[in-house]
């Protein structure tokens, strides 16, 4: 099941269910729109593949299967992720 991510891992800006902003990757890594778009280039920095934006949870669903609550703020190494960034920004998500 989707791990719904209280806030962007990377500008720990809040995400909660109903934004329009969260973003994810096939793992679930979640990230604004902003980071996404303006920083990434819609390279995942944990995983190199693209993202959607997230799906909203019914309220009913969302009462059994709540937010996540841990903290998933986690700054990016640009340093670190520069390499993955340029081997993948220039290639279609399908087909990295
Ligand atoms: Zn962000
Ligand atoms: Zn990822």
């Amino acid at each position: 099941m989707l791990e719904l991510r209280p806030v962007c891992e990377n500008c720990n800006k809040s995400l909660p269910n109903d934004s329009d902003e969260a973003m994810i990757c096939t793992y679930e890594c979640t990230f604004c729109e902003d980071c996404v778009k303006n920083k990434f280039y819609n390279v995942c920095p944990n995983c190199g593949g693209g993202f959607t934006k997230r799906p909203t949870r019914p309220s009913a669903g969302l009462a059994k299967y709540p937010m996540k609550k841990e903290p998933f703020h986690r700054p990016v190494n640009f340093d670190a992720f520069q390499d993955r960034l340029d081997k993948n920004k220039d290639i279609d998500p399908r087909m990295r």
